[in-house]
């Protein structure tokens, strides 16, 4: 709308031979062009309004130019009386609109040190348009004329100026950014551009190099008022001065050609012309200036790839948090260490460092100030220059300090003593006070381990620092081959667990439980155990958590359930009474949270036909710990299929058995750990098992006492009334083919529902 208004302003100021109307209309055109761009700033909340407003300002003075322009009749007049008052407000106003593009441009690309490039870019494009106004209009004007110097430098200077305009639109234009701005820039594109060529007509028409019909003179700058009169209207209009990323692909592969296309251009143009000899001062000054800027251009674009480089560099080999060395600076300079010291003969000793408890002051206090803390540690553990040589952050809190000539292992761990004392004082960040400890692990090496690389070095540091860890924290550890042999073999049982069950070397042993105090028998513990071909007998102790972290124990566990409760349907079928016996099976928490385990509970119960009451799942205390409301869920829906449910290990956590009463727990396991000396005298135990199997009784749970080893703390049990007992004193665990051999010495359990102990015809 406002377009079409002003393109017809524009036509009809060209049209309409009468003077006054012809201006009228075209003062007219100036100010709507002005109120648009105001209201452009009001309507989309421009910020900054600081260039926006510069150019509204210079759109006035261009008026005001074109009003004393056709009032003093300076078009053509190449002589001394020429009135110079248009230019003297028409220049200015070029130097405002510039300002505005400029700050619009340094806005747009927030850039330190763009805008020096972009003016340098600028003024080679200005430098060229200046050499082509020179040959073109100043010369013939001169040679024409015995114009004043003043109007031969005005010929010059407005090209040269609008050029400057355009580059700065097109650095607008060309920068990237959001894809809504795409209009408006075209728009202001288009704008300077009309304004070029309105000043190139003018200048040539000036000049009298081309006698152009006022309305032609006219009718460039019209164009660019009404399409800045539009920029004022389109909703983009505040984007233009959105920040764009840094270096856009298309700024940087436009402005190449541009530039040398420009500095081609004096070249060309002093080749094709046949040059006075002003002309030949003129150019050369040019040419010379232009090969300053060209020079001053690439030195700059050199210095900041340069710079560039070195940010890279610094970035890919620093921790941002703590500005420290990462990892693989760290494993640089160990190698680097390691490689002199073959030649020096000298030691090396690597500590690993892990700060104690970071998860807790995460969680409390959330990561700001847990990066905090880091960054405070970080800046400890650079401060001490001695004994270190080199430190480095290598992982959320994990730094690695390098100790060169360190006499020996025994001095190493002095030092690392010396380390953990030094970075062991409370931290004090705003108002809160963070007690600070260290677990350090040291790996030493000297010319005896030629074959030693950084990465085993920090690997070692790092098994070491987890024994730290292991053994109470806030301590130091150094390593030994042997923990390396620990951590050889933990892989392997890592890899091997993987065949186990194909391969046939997994077996579950089954413990007798007995009735106190008559000690018949009334069930089984399925215990697992595999047979390693090389590797011996492995401990459920030791594969169990091995399976649980690689996810292996939920196929392990369907496989114990399928065994176990196989193994109880053929005691059931083979023994008198048989199917009064039950069948504990331990169960871990990470096979719970497989949504389909109750399904398959259930199936296999069916399958092999056994009831779910002479099935126990024995799950530990320390399962319940975190997220009991999702645990309860979970144990309701294992419940739900018909099967009992014991707690494991009871009293090793910190549960409290009234906690416990809302979970559909059947059966207490009362751990080792109390049964074992319950007849010393002065010990703890006794009053603490009493307790315990008060509380059962109170909640109506059975009672099993763990590893009764001697027939004293059987006596205390019965005395104390516990119900069950299992241990090595009845038995230890057995294979299956032995179980039926247990039940026949010890019988049975009448108040288990049986009748005598009898045993039936067996066949395995
Ligand atoms: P647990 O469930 O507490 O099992 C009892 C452990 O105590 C068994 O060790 C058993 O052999 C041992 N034990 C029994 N009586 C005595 C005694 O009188 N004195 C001593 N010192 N020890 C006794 P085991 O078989 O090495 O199993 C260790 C742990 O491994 C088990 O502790 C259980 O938590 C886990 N585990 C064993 N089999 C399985 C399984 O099939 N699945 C899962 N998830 N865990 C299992
Ligand atoms: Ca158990
Ligand atoms: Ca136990």
């Amino acid at each position: 709308m406002v377009f079409a208004l002003a393109l017809t302003l524009t036509t009809l100021s060209s049209i309409i031979t009468d003077p006054l109307i012809s201006s009228l209309l075209y003062a007219t055109l100036g100010l709507l062009a002005t109120a648009s761009v105001v209201r452009g700033i009001v309507a989309n909340a421009a910020a900054p309004r600081g260039p926006w407003l510069a150019i509204a300002a210079a759109l006035l003075l261009f008026m005001v130019t074109a009003y004393l322009r056709t009032e003093d009749q300076t078009l053509g007049d190449l002589t001394a009386s020429r009135s110079l008052v248009p230019d003297a407000v028409g220049f200015p106003a070029y130097l405002i609109l510039g300002a505005g593009l400029a700050l619009l441009v340094r806005h747009r690309r927030k850039l330190i040190g763009g805008l020096v490039d972009l003016s340098l870019d600028a003024a080679v494009a200005a430098l060229a348009a200046m050499s082509l106004a020179w040959v073109f209009m100043a010369s013939p004007a001169m040679a024409g004329a015995h114009a004043p110097l003043t109007v031969k430098a005005l010929f010059i200077l407005y090209p040269t100026v609008s050029v400057l305009m355009v580059t700065f639109t097109a650095q607008l234009a060309f920068t990237g950014g959001g894809t809504g701005d795409r209009s408006s820039l075209r728009t202001a594109m288009g704008a300077m551009t009309a304004l070029l060529i309105g000043d190139i007509v003018y200048t040539l028409a000036d000049a009298r190099v081309w006698d152009a019909p006022t309305w032609i003179v006219n009718l460039p700058y019209g164009i660019a008022f009404s399409l800045i009169a539009l920029l004022g209207w389109q909703p983009a209009f505040a984007l233009i001065t959105e920040p764009v990323p840094r270096s856009s692909a298309t700024a940087r592969t436009l402005r190449l050609p541009v530039v040398s296309v420009a500095l081609a251009i004096p070249a060309l143009v002093a080749a094709f012309r046949k040059d006075t000899f002003e002309d030949k001062v003129g150019l050369a000054i040019i040419v010379l200036l232009l090969a300053v800027v060209g020079t001053l251009r690439t030195s700059r674009a050199l210095r900041a790839e340069e710079a560039t480089q070195q940010v890279l560099a610094f970035r890919a080999t620093h921790d941002q948090l703590t500005g420290l060395p990462n990892r693989s600076a760290a494993a640089d300079h160990i190698e680097m260490r390691l490689r002199q010291r073959l030649t020096a003969d000298a030691s090396i000793a690597v500590l690993f460092l892990d700060l104690d408890r970071f998860k807790l002051v995460n969680d409390t206090y959330g990561h700001l100030l847990g990066d905090q803390l880091l960054i405070s540690l970080g800046e400890r553990i650079s401060a001490l220059d001695e004994p270190s040589t080199f430190s480095a952050r290598i992982g959320g809190d994990e730094f690695v300090m390098v100790l060169d000539r360190v006499d020996g292992a025994d001095e190493a761990v002095l030092l690392a003593e010396t380390v953990r004392g030094r970075l062991s004082e409370p931290l004090r960040i705003g108002d809160i006070e963070l007690p600070v400890s260290v677990s350090i692990g040291v790996a030493f090496a000297d010319a005896s381990d030629r074959h030693l690389s950084a990465d085993e070095l920090l690997r070692d540091a790092d098994t070491a620092m987890y024994r730290a860890k292991d053994s109470g924290r806030d301590s130091v550890v150094m390593f030994d081959s042997a923990m390396r042999d620990r951590v050889a073999r933990r892989l392997r049982v890592e890899t091997d667990l993987r065949h186990a069950i194909e391969r046939d070397e997994l077996a579950v042993h089954y413990q007798p439980i007995v009735r106190l105090p008559s000690g018949a028998i009334v069930g089984f513990e399925a215990l697992i155990r595999w047979h390693h071909p090389q590797l011996g007998t492995i401990s459920p102790l030791d594969f169990i958590p091995v399976a649980e972290e690689t996810g292996l124990i939920v196929e392990i566990g369907d496989w114990v359930l399928d065994t176990a409760l196989g193994q109880l349907a053929t005691l059931r079928r083979n023994l008198a009474d048989g199917d009064r016996l039950t069948m504990a099976i331990n169960v871990s928490t990470r096979q719970l949270l497989d949504p389909i385990v109750p399904r398959r509970i259930a199936a296999l119960l069916a399958h092999h036909g056994v009831p779910g009451e002479r099935v126990f799942l024995e799950v530990t205390e320390s399962m319940l710990m975190d997220d009991p409301a999702a645990k309860l869920e979970l144990l309701n829906a294992v419940k739900a299929t018909g099967v009992m449910l014991s707690i494991d290990d009871f009293g090793t956590g910190y549960s409290s058995l009234s906690y416990l009463e809302k979970f559909p727990f059947d059966r207490v396991k009362i751990d080792r750990a109390f049964i074992t000396g319950l007849n010393r005298s002065g010990g703890t135990g006794r009053p603490l098992v009493a307790a315990i199997l008060a509380m059962a009784d109170a909640l109506g749970l059975d009672t099993i006492a763990e590893g009764v080893e001697t027939p004293n703390e059987c006596d205390a049990l019965e005395s104390l009334n516990c119900g069950y007992a299992q241990g090595f004193l009845f038995s230890r665990p057995v294979p299956p083919d032995q179980s039926p051999q247990a039940v026949m010495r010890w019988g049975i359990a009448q108040d288990n529902g049986g009748g005598a102990p009898e045993l039936a015809q067996f066949t395995q």
